[in-house]
């Protein structure tokens, strides 16, 4: 059985545990290439206008390996925290993926709640019995892949020379070296240090949100705003690099809450689509970081928003 794996959306989190659980399985797993033109150009060829970039791109993978597996898994990824859940494009992405593209191979249809391991096994039951009707290898295959998505990081922190950006953003963005246009080399290049929401607890973006007048519903909402105030009370950054999908509802709600808390903090927001060049982009990171270099080093700049951040105040 080959099992194909696209190499897209939340592939970047959890690719330690589909592919350690299949190959334990004793499937041959195929996984699309990294993001490319090509993966691009077919992503916008069969998905829907009105889609996000990363959507677009998770039907360009999908469809460069489609003739070389037996079985596609498309994750209908529901909730990955108890009480939060996650967009709802990945809720109809196998419909979309089965109706758009075609001659799919069979595809993961069942929906996927990662929040504890009773409701994941669940999911490997059904999808592993594509593979094998034999349960006790299922449990095996299940557990080695838990062990395996606990070693996985995603993510990145590197110390700079002067200023340090964090770069956020939904992780299949920022992870991804073709739609984050080589962002992290961009900034490398020019010495600044680079932190990802990945490097902030859980506990400590739960504590950030409490003074939101509602619970955020979905968990990227709250990891990201949660972990962008906490590098800010700490005084680990001196800006933020916002990589946004153009079309995407829950990066506008993200973007207007961290701006809403942080006032003036430095925030530069590229909003990225299919038609987006890296000239463009080229442009603004380095205007961005002239700005902060200015502001910080040369004007002595203390953004005030800290401490409306460390009141809990609304500082608009
Ligand atoms: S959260 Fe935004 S970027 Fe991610 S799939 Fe949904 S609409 Fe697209």
């Amino acid at each position: 059985m080959r099992i194909g794996i696209p190499k897209g959306l939340l592939y970047y989190r959890y690719h330690a545990f589909f592919e350690t659980f299949f190959s334990e399985l004793g499937s041959e797993i195929i996984v699309s290439e990294q993001t490319n033109k090509d993966i691009l150009d077919m992503g916008v060829q069969f998905c829907v206008d009105e889609a996000c970039l990363p959507v677009k791109v998770f039907h360009g993978h999908a469809a460069s390996i489609k003739d070389r597996c037996d079985y596609l898994i498309i994750p209908r990824i529901m909730s990955i925290c108890k009480k939060e859940y996650i967009c709802p494009k990945f809720c109809g992405l196998p419909e979309m993926i089965i109706h758009s593209i075609p001659s799919v191979p069979k595809v993961s249809v069942d929906p996927l709640y990662m929040r504890n391991d009773k409701e994941l096994f669940k999911w490997c039951l059904s999808a592993g019995s594509a593979v094998t009707r034999d349960s006790a290898a299922i449990k095996k295959a299940f557990v080695s892949a838990k062990k395996a998505q606990k070693k996985s990081r995603t993510g990145i922190i590197e110390p700079g020379r002067r200023l340090t950006v964090m770069l956020a953003g939904h992780p299949y963005v920022v992870n991804d070296d073709y739609l984050n246009m080589g962002i992290f080399n961009k900034l490398r290049a020019k010495g600044i240090g680079i932190i990802t929401e990945e490097f902030v607890s859980d506990g400590e973006t739960r504590e950030e949100v409490k003074r939101l007048v509602k619970k955020p519903f979905w968990t990227f909402q709250r990891r990201i705003f949660g972990a962008a105030c906490v590098l800010i009370k700490k005084n680990l950054i001196n800006g933020i690099i916002y990589l946004s999908s153009f079309a995407c509802g829950i990066d506008s709600v993200i973007i207007d809450l961290i701006r809403h808390f942080v006032g003036d903090f430095p925030m530069l927001v590229i909003k990225l689509d299919e038609h987006t060049g890296e000239a463009g982009v080229d442009t603004r990171v380095e205007a961005f970081i002239d700005m902060l270099e200015r502001r910080v080093l040369n004007e002595n700049y203390n953004p005030s928003p800290r401490e409306c951040v460390l009141s809990g105040q609304n500082p608009v």
